[in-house]
């Protein structure tokens, strides 16, 4: 799916537990595990009468002019007062909400923590689940000890039939290093289910972090070898640098076989679909017939593999790397996926390599934050129910069903409108358009937690039931109708996404905040935050990768060719725009990676913007604190984005993240935008002008 912010704390968030989750969040998008938020900004502002500047200009900096850069115009202030706390990677809008939401869950947690809950329910799981990862005393104790069994069994491994029976052991789990195994919506038959694989196998970030020689990526892989080293001392295994000088090798050829975040936006190249026959013939060391009856699933004639090329260098790697070489491979991707969730000394070393290294953080985060966090990633539709019980306001949904209905209408004048596109296209686009299924604040049907069994003492075993409940959940959908009440984030998640597959737009309860979303903002206030969201998420169905799906979900050509031509033509100069856009020193946006995002980013703002001039703040001209209604549009626009970064979590971002560094989602779109000229005055010459044939206009 295609989500509006990613975040990336939950890469360390990949224990067994939640693979598969993880594995499908790949499939769309690099994104994140679920982010805690909340919904109580607008119930306590309410409640104690609080009158909020929607448009404070004391975060301006009145030094710098809307024409040269309109974000630091609008931003500049807040930016030198708001510096990124030790514990965070950056600070922004988005991090402000989720604070706030982090600190209600937390008194929810620990509410229900001192109570005695009934044994089964929602409130015992997610109230034991907490009080095992707060248990400190506890877990100094145990050390490793819950997953020395892993390491004794993984070291009895002889052949190569072990090895396998191994994986398929742990996939049972939730998942396994090696294979990417997971099942869901075939993406040509929407209406099935069907076994699918995904490239996997290595420990960093992408392919490039194993072969690329500049500075940064060098000190990334100096951190990797220490803490490789640091866990294996921790565990006690011998010669720890050879070992790791051979796990490297080997991830490093895994690495080599896989596809670059940009060639994994392909939808198509990246569907290929097999008898397990044929396959298994490719791939002769796996007979996929018996490995797939191994993990749980129903005899099937064929599976969908990702990227086929992979799985070939896996084959050939279970031949010409030593079973001793592969034990230390699994023992090191075991211990490394436990470590957060174990004594101190491995939280500290994996904190040191995902925190410091990769991301720039001082400090670790306290400890009930990240705990709040596993709770909201394993069990995060319980938690979210007790959640929205107590802060989600029902009116939120009736105000957002209106913003919706309007982006939608706005929506489908300009493809009528649209000067590029033939009419059969047209008719097609329309289609899709009025298909938007649409999900609001929280699920109306719940998971069903009941077979999961938490216990108050063991934080690692209950991630590993979690693990093993999700694994179950999702192979059981094989063979039945596609459930399309399913979410893909928790409630309390400061985000929102496009789904293809579904062809849906869903907005969980968490980013209907200020500064996205206030029942007493003005219009333009609302229309120039969540309404652009709106339209950024609608826009998805229409990108470079969302056009390839049509209105039922499948991946299939619905465009003429003419049509496709002309909006690849369209799409280049977006690609080429943001490419120009430098971040950190030498590092630029890939404007390939995020093309995406920011068609999405160009779509939502002129969408909202044209669905805000049908209101009777934007049909007017009445000034509020000064600002014109479109003005206020924009300052709007700009202060969802503000946002302090450090320097690691941006060269992280730039590899990997297909969202641009908040500046650019802000400035980029508006140098394309006629109305936002005139709103500001732009002229001729300055920074964020461009001439009027050069402005990008797709949707
Ligand atoms: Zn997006």
């Amino acid at each position: 799916m295609f989500d509006f912010y990613a975040q990336f704390e939950s890469i360390t968030f990949n224990i067994a537990a939640l693979f598969y989750f993880n594995m499908r969040k790949y499939f769309l998008t690099l994104s994140v595990l679920a982010f805690v938020i909340l919904s109580f900004t607008m119930n306590s502002l309410r409640s104690t009468g609080a009158k909020r500047k929607f448009i404070d200009s004391a975060n301006f900096n009145f030094k710098v002019k809307p024409s040269d850069n309109f974000y630091l115009y609008a931003n500049g202030n807040w930016l030198q007062n708001n510096p990124i706390p030790a514990s965070e990677s950056r600070w922004g809008s988005f991090s402000e909400i989720q604070e706030f939401n982090y600190n209600a869950l937390h008194s929810l947690l620990d509410e229900y923590s001192s109570k005695t809950n009934q044994q089964g329910s929602i409130e015992q799981k997610v109230a034991d689940f907490y009080k095992s990862g707060m248990d400190s005393m506890s877990l100094e104790a145990r050390s490793f000890q819950d997953i020395a069994p892993d390491i004794k069994r993984i070291n009895s491994i002889v052949t190569k039939e072990d090895l396998i029976n191994e994986l398929c052991l742990q996939q049972l789990e939730g998942g396994n290093p090696v294979i990417g195994f997971y099942v869901d919506q075939d993406a040509k038959r929407s209406t099935e289910i069907a076994a699918q694989l995904w490239q996997a196998g290595i420990g960093m970030p992408n392919r490039d972090y194993y072969y690329k020689e500049d500075e940064r990526t060098k000190k990334i892989r100096d951190a990797y070898r220490t803490y490789f080293i640091t866990l294996f001392k921790l565990v006690g295994e011998q010669d720890p640098s050879l070992k790791y000088d051979v796990v490297f090798a080997l991830e490093k050829k895994l690495a080599g076989a896989c596809k670059s975040p940009v060639d994994l936006r392909d939808p198509e190249s990246n569907y290929n679909k097999f008898s397990i026959a044929d396959f298994t013939k490719q791939t002769s060391n796996l007979n996929w017939n018996s490995i797939l009856g191994k993990f749980g699933i129903p005899t099937q004639d064929s599976i969908i593999v990702g990227q086929p090329k992979y799985y070939e260098e896996v084959n050939k790697q279970i031949n010409e790397t030593s079973i001793n070489d592969w034990k230390t491979y699994l023992i090191w991707h075991s211990v490394k996926g436990s470590a957060p969730y174990l004594s101190a000394e491995f939280v500290n070393a994996n904190f040191n390599y995902s925190g410091k290294a990769l991301s720039g953080q001082k400090q670790m985060k306290p400890r009930w934050k990240r705990v709040v966090q596993s709770v909201d990633g394993g069990l995060g539709e319980a938690l979210g129910e007790l959640y929205v019980n107590k802060y989600f306001n029902a009116e939120a949904k009736t105000r957002m069903l209106g913003l919706v209905k309007n982006l939608q209408l706005t929506f489908a004048e300009r493809i009528t409108a649209l000067e590029w596109m033939s009419q059969p296209t047209k008719a097609k686009a329309m289609n899709k358009l009025n298909s938007f299924m649409l999900k609001i604040g929280y699920p109306d049907k719940w998971r069903d937690y009941s077979s999961v069994k938490i216990v108050p003492n063991s934080y690692i075993n209950n991630l590993r039931e979690i693990g093993k409940f999700e694994y179950q959940r999702m192979i059981a959908k094989i063979g039945k109708p596609i459930d399309k009440t399913e979410w893909g984030m928790s409630p309390p998640t400061v985000n929102a996404y496009y789904n293809p597959g579904f062809n849906e737009i869903v907005f969980p309860a968490g980013i209907l905040h200020f500064p996205f979303f206030d029942f007493d903002a003005d219009d333009a206030i609302n229309y120039g935050g969540i309404g652009a969201v709106i339209g950024h998420e609608m826009t998805h169905g229409f990108d470079d990768q969302g056009s390839q799906y049509d209105a039922d979900g499948n991946l299939k050509t619905w465009w003429t060719d003419e049509d496709r031509k002309k909006f690849d033509a369209l799409t280049q100069k977006v690609v080429k725009q943001y490419d120009n856009y430098t971040v950190l020193d030498s590092m630029h946006v890939n404007g390939s990676l995020t093309l995406g995002e920011n068609i999405a980013d160009l779509g939502g703002v002129s969408i909202a913007y044209a669905a805000f001039m049908k209101t009777p703040q934007g049909m007017g001209h009445v000034k509020l604190n000064g600002f014109t209604p479109e003005q206020r549009f924009f300052l709007s626009w700009a202060q969802i984005w503000r946002s302090n970064i450090t320097d690691e979590a941006a060269a992280l971002r730039i590899n990997t993240d297909p969202h641009s560094p908040g500046v650019h989602r802000c400035n980029g779109p508006l140098t394309n935008f006629t109305p936002f000229y005139k709103a500001f005055n732009i002229k001729k010459g300055s920074p964020m002008w461009k001439p009027e044939n050069e402005r990008v206009k797709i949707w």
